[in-house]
């Protein structure tokens, strides 16, 4: 297929595109590299042995929304949008015209064009604190920041929009927590300025580029007090956009799917799994918790198990060697 990616340039958007490059689809990036660099795409090109089409541009702007279109696209997957929470507290309206405006600029460029398939990135964030776990997509969705509030809005519009054509067709990915890089070591999660998630946090810290990590309490109802999520490894997450666009080839109407490995680790575990990997000490302050967050997220991927063939295939160790990997060739480069 002739595949459009908005936000390919980024973090798991770079990890899909060698993904769907591997396995013979034609791929077109749009990104303004508001997070990114043009050099996470040379790289996806070197890894897949392809070439891709690259425009930069923004999705908020149809002018480069159509330049990204010619040619004919078959399916758009849809990375592109601003991801940090405190941030999306800070600059709500912000969040709310890229996120949702360049979504609702989408769609509208996909229906002038015809093209009848959305892939959407959607977050674990949806079900803000659950009553359950692990969550299952029929959960209650609520938010607890614009952020989210964000996704849950797109969910909704995306959702609206394919009841009103028969022949559209939506998946909706809710990822977990994605985090590792490509076996390479070539790409991955690069975050500039102090990092706001776990992985990339305590990859800094072993490398010695922060002295120690905070850890956000451990006065949890959790079995060593610190909170719980469901790491997933983002290779498998990419092999799960390549399944996803199979499917929305194939299956009209808006399906929403878990994307995790079902199993939980707390963040003490995941310090001494990238410990073990690494070879190199972290350490780390207890410190108060912080706030929105909740004590476990995990997901029932059992779905996307079953309906998309999809199986997250690697491990915790893999996915901190691999973070390992790619962090240390990151310093080398500096
Ligand atoms: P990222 O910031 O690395 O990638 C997003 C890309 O979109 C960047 O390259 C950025 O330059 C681009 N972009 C942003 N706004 C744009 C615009 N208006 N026009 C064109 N390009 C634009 O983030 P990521 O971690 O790869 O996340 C990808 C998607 O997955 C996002 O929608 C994010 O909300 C979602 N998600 C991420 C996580 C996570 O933990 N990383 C978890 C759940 C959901
Ligand atoms: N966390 C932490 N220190 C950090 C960053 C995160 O203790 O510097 C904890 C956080 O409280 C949560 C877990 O690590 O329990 C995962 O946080 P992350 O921000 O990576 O993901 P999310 O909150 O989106 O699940």
């Amino acid at each position: 297929m002739n595949l459009l990616v908005t936000g390919g340039a980024g973090y798991i958007g770079s990890h899909t595109c060698v993904r769907l490059l591997e396995a013979g689809h034609d791929v077109t990036v749009i990104d303004n590299l508001c997070n990114s660099s043009p050099i996470a795409l040379e790289r996806v090109q070197e890894l897949a042995g392809r070439s891709l089409r690259f425009v930069q541009g923004d999705i908020r702007n149809r002018a480069d929304l159509d330049k990204a279109f010619e040619g004919g696209i078959d399916a758009v997957i849809h990375f592109a949008a601003l991801k940090a929470v405190g941030e999306s507290g800070e600059q709500p309206l912000a969040y709310f015209d890229n996120n949702i405006g360049g979504t609702i600029t989408l769609m509208q460029a996909m229906e002038a064009r015809g093209v009848t398939r959305l892939v959407f990135s959607s977050s674990a964030t949806v079900y803000g604190q659950p009553d359950h776990v692990p969550v299952k997509e029929d959960a209650p969705l609520r938010v607890t920041n614009p952020y989210g509030r964000t996704k849950l809005v797109m969910e909704d519009l995306i959702r609206d929009w394919c009841a009103s054509r028969p022949q559209l067709s939506a998946v909706l990915l809710r990822y977990f927590n994605p985090v590792g890089a490509h076996p390479s070591g070539r790409i991955g999660e690069d975050p500039r300025g102090v990092p706001n998630n776990l992985m990339p946090y305590v990859a800094q810290v072993a490398v010695g580029r922060r002295e120690r990590l905070q850890v956000f309490g451990n006065d949890y109802p959790t079995p060593d007090g610190t909170g719980i999520r469901d790491y997933l490894h983002v290779m498998d997450l990419a092999e799960a956009h390549l399944k996803a666009v199979g499917y929305a080839a194939a299956h009209a109407g808006c399906e929403a799917f878990n994307l995790g490995t079902g199993r939980g680790y707390s963040v003490l575990e995941l310090v001494r799994a990238f410990e073990a990997a690494s070879g190199r000490a972290v350490p780390l302050d207890i410190v108060g918790r912080r706030a929105g967050d909740v004590a476990e997220l995990t997901a029932d991927p059992r779905k996307a198990n079953a309906v998309l063939g999809w199986h997250a295939e690697h491990g915790i160790a893999a996915m901190c060697g691999d973070a390992w990997r790619f962090q240390q060739q990151a310093v080398a480069e500096e």
